[in-house]
């Protein structure tokens, strides 16, 4: 056990564990950060995990949301060697016939490739992406007052909603396409309500910020949030596991970036009946099935634009895609699922050898699922990129348990520490007047299973930081 007389504590040095302790230390609040793993990042990690050399992120690797976050600009993370690189092209989505629809920066770009949907894209898009910088602050952020009422309600009337629903807008094979991949990112059937919310904030945030990758992995986020952490004064101690409340160090306040069936476990005994009964109905999402590569040369999309996409959602059409989510929902695994790609080493050649390359891949699985889905994903990858197969030199794959093992957060696989669906959006992980807070006076959770949830923005970490700022000692958090 370690024995620091600090102010506060955080368990975890994920980015909202990072973000809720560098509020805390910015307010003049002493902090010690305890985390698990050798290395901070929790899903920031960068690492060699197919050949020497080659540098592959072992969760997150997109960025739109940290580009996005309104806590994160007001850091000096650059100082700390963070630098955000802009692929080309965001997105692109290949189809069958060997062509592609494609996010770009410019609205109206994009829109214009959408032949008859070109109204309808601008229609639906243009005020969010119109108010984004007012918007993003409401939309990552706890059910509260909103900054900007009547852009939200706008947003709220249409991210509410089914995907399945808004598709109707959309005739053309592109614009459907485009939007069924960018809707899937919420991991659920897309009858169910607020599957539009992911697709609106990822292509407004695609528009506004791009889909950035960070220089030399997304690892570099981590280091540069710890950096201005250490520089502040405060204090991380790594490869040490809090598994009971005898582990934690005495201090005035805990802030766990931990999802509720840890934190029912190390500090349970300390939580009323009524929240632990709360916390146990909390629900999982479904998981991820994760493959990188190392590769003699870049994915040999057949789509020009893919080339230069640093995301490409391999699915081709709406239907397939909503097939393919509707069925790990009901524990089915998909021949064809849909694939989230990813190739960085095109963009950054700090990731690979010498004219080598990276890629990295995950589809959506049954949570807990422990099928290898190596087979279904390389096939998605070479129907759009015949020879892939080819190019690999070697890979790496992690299911759900594995993903597990190397984060217990991502429970059964779940990456977004709890579902996202229209329950746990804002309740996320109870009902409470602020989610942030436990039933413990001392304790607080500023992970992902708190609003606004998954993805790398730190939101999370900043409110749960401001909350305890304000409960425990009377003190405000910087503004953003
Ligand atoms: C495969 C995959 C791909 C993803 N892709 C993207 C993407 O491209 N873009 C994006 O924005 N998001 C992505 N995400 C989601 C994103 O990584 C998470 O939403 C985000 O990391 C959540 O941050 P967090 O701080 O809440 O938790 P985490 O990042 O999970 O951090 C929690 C930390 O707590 C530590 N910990 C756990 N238990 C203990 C304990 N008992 N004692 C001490 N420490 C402990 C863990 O080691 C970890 O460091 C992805 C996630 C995965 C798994």
């Amino acid at each position: 056990m370690t024995s620091k007389n600090v102010d506060a504590v955080v368990i975890g040095a994920g980015p909202n564990g990072l973000a809720a302790a560098i509020t805390l230390q910015l307010a003049g609040i002493s902090v010690l950060v305890i985390e698990r793993n050798e290395k901070v990042g929790g899903g920031l990690r960068t690492a060699e995990l197919t050949l020497p050399g080659f540098k592959h992120d072992v969760c997150s690797a997109v960025h739109p949301l940290a580009i996005a976050s309104p806590f994160f600009k007001k850091l000096p993370l650059s100082d700390y060697g963070l630098e955000f690189i802009q692929p080309t092209i965001s997105a692109a989505h290949p189809f069958d016939d060997g062509k592609a629809v494609t996010l770009e920066r410019s609205l109206i770009d994009t829109a214009d490739s959408l032949g008859h949907d070109r109204d309808a894209y601008l229609n639906l898009m243009s005020p969010t992406v119109g108010n984004w910088d007012e918007l993003i602050k409401d939309i990552l952020s706890p059910l509260k007052m909103p900054g900007h009422p009547i852009e939200l309600l706008r947003f709220g009337l249409t991210a509410l909603r089914s995907a399945q629903d808004v598709s109707g807008k959309f005739t053309t094979q592109k614009a459907r396409g485009l939007w069924a991949g960018m809707a899937a990112h919420s991991i659920q059937p897309f009858q169910k309500l607020t599957t539009s919310a992911a697709a609106m904030v990822l292509l407004a945030a695609g528009h506004k910020g791009g889909w950035p990758i960070a220089k030399g992995g997304s690892q570099s986020i981590a280091d540069a949030l710890a950096g201005h952490f250490i520089a502040l004064g405060g204090k991380i101690e790594t490869g040490i596991e809090i598994k009971s409340l005898a582990d934690i160090p005495p201090t005035k306040v805990v802030l766990f970036d931990l999802t509720p069936r840890q934190i029912l476990n190390i500090a349970g005994e300390d939580l009323s009946a009524f929240y632990k009964w709360q916390l146990n109905r909390y629900q999982s999402g479904s998981g991820v099935f994760k493959i990188d590569w190392a590769l003699s040369e870049p994915a040999p999309f057949t789509a020009p634009a893919c080339k230069s996409a640093g995301t490409i959602h391999l699915g081709n059409s709406f239907e397939e895609i909503s097939l393919s989510e509707e069925q790990v929902s009901k524990g089915i695994y998909p021949a064809k699922p849909f694939v989230l790609f990813t190739q960085p080493s095109v963009f950054d050649c700090s990731r690979a050898p010498v004219s080598k390359h990276t890629a990295w891949a995950y589809c959506h699985v049954p949570f807990g699922s422990t099928i290898d889905m190596t087979a279904q994903i390389e096939n998605q990858v070479e129907r759009f990129a015949p020879g892939f197969k080819e190019v690999i030199l070697a890979k790496s794959t992690m299911n759900t348990l594995q993903l597990e093992q190397y984060n217990p957060n991502y429970i059964g696989g779940d990456i977004n520490g709890g579902a996202f669906d229209i329950t746990q959006l804002f309740s996320r992980p109870a009902l409470r007047f602020s989610p942030y807070r436990t039933s413990s006076r001392k304790f607080y959770i500023c992970s992902s299973s708190t609003p606004p949830g998954g993805g790398v923005h730190g939101m999370c970490g900043y409110y749960a930081a401001k909350r305890a700022l304000k409960d425990i000692f009377g003190l405000q958090a910087i503004a953003i």
